[in-house]
């Protein structure tokens, strides 16, 4: 087929592009078509065109996965119905009564799975300061199977070391696995920096339009792709075709709204920190974060994500977003639309009060997705609702 293009030698957009897309050898479609049938006819005993079933395998997801591991880096991809689906099928990896360690800032549902649910079934967490390789490289014990990193970590943008802890977990023998959401790989790939997978919650970024929910995991090998493709069919964690559609549409955009996003970011993020109601900002592209280099190094630029805290605690912040006009009082991120909430009682409620106090999301903290708006009409919003405080 002439659109089958190889991708190797392409540069990262090209490959938001083409990469995966070309389905319909019948019409030439340029558009990957949907295809909803969740069983394909077999050609005669044991002989099928590929594809089965659609839990399994379905030729609108594979463009989807094909695409996934393109820009990941990866040998191969599984798409599934959400980023909580990509968690558990990545746990369902691992063997009875295996121990895992996780930060203790991680996104609330992975939090909530970690601290409720799998326990429950046998696996153990140890959740540290990620943020410290010695306090990893101590959490290890006998049956660690898998290190859980999530970087920048939410809500409070605090950054792991990829590189420094996927060695640690190598020389023990366990997996890593980074959750990828907050960056998406074109701004950070962490399989090239020695994780063994990806996950994604395609809700955010690489959908980008928040009108579907949707997970992926990304392999480094043949091997561990076989697994997680298996372990998401005997699961039932794989996506809709049209869900998988709908990303695939989304990603085509994705350089250009990540340029547009953290350009409106690193505007948002210098007017706060000089703001007097602000306390302190969390973005890890300003100088004064205690990451700001190791961004530098490990990112291919600072995301859109940012956290502030507001003087006045929970009373202020919700007298804040009261007064917003442009940033909708949701929770969620990554969507062309800017959008701003309180950890404390949305995001990170599961969190019992102590656990928040560990990892410092005080009353005051607000996180915003800021989005791809005009970053003057932006800057005006916030402006006149922090001016509304006084
Ligand atoms: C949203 C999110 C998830 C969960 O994804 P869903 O699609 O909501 O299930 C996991 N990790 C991070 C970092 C997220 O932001």
């Amino acid at each position: 087929m002439k659109r089958d293009i190889p991708l190797d030698d392409l540069q990262f957009a090209t490959r938001c592009v083409h990469a995966g897309v070309y389905k319909d050898p019948l019409y030439n479609s340029v558009v990957t078509p949907i295809y909803p049938s969740s069983t394909f006819y077999f050609e005669g005993p044991r002989q099928t065109s590929g594809y089965d079933y659609t839990r399994t395998k379905n030729p609108t997801r594979d463009a989807l996965e094909q695409n996934l591991a393109s820009l990941e880096g990866g040998a191969g991809a599984t798409a599934v119905a959400t980023g909580m689906a990509a968690i558990a099928t990545v746990l369902h990896l691992l063997p009875a009564g295996a121990h895992v360690i996780a930060g203790n800032d991680i996104y609330g549902g992975t939090y909530r799975l970690f601290s409720s649910l799998m326990p429950a079934r046998g696996l153990r967490f140890s959740l540290v300061d990620m943020g410290d390789p010695g306090a990893v490289a101590a959490a290890f014990e006998k049956d660690t199977a898998l290190v859980w990193i999530e970087t920048p970590s939410n809500p409070l943008l605090r950054l792991t070391d990829i590189a420094a802890v996927c060695a640690l977990a190598r020389a023990r023998g366990a997996l890593s696995c980074a959750d990828n959401t907050f960056l998406s790989p074109y701004l950070q790939r962490p399989l090239a920096l020695g994780a063994d997978l990806v996950v994604h919650s395609t809700t955010k970024y690489l959908n980008g339009h928040s009108d579907v929910v949707g997970g992926a995991i990304v392999a480094g090998t043949r091997e561990l792709a076989e697994r997680v493709a298996a372990t998401a069919n005997a699961l039932g964690t794989t996506c809709s075709p049209y869900d998988a559609w709908l990303v695939l549409r989304g990603i085509k955009t994705l350089p250009l709204r990540m340029q547009a996003h953290q350009k409106n970011a690193a505007a948002l993020a210098a007017f706060l920190a000089g703001h007097a109601r602000v306390e302190r900002v969390y973005y890890p592209g300003l100088a004064s974060h205690p990451d700001h280099d190791l961004a530098r190094r490990q990112q291919h630029g600072f995301g859109a994500m940012l956290s502030f805290d507001l003087e006045g605690g929970e009373a202020a912040v919700f007298r804040l977003v009261e007064r917003l006009k442009l940033y909708a009082f949701a929770e969620s991120l990554g969507g062309v639309e800017s959008l701003i909430e309180h950890p404390a009682s949305m995001s990170h409620a599961a969190m019992t009060p102590a656990a928040l106090t560990a990892a410092g999301i005080g009353p005051g903290l607000v996180r915003v997705s800021v989005g791809v708006e005009d970053e003057r009409d932006l800057i005006a919003d916030m402006a006149q609702a922090l001016a509304a405080l006084d």
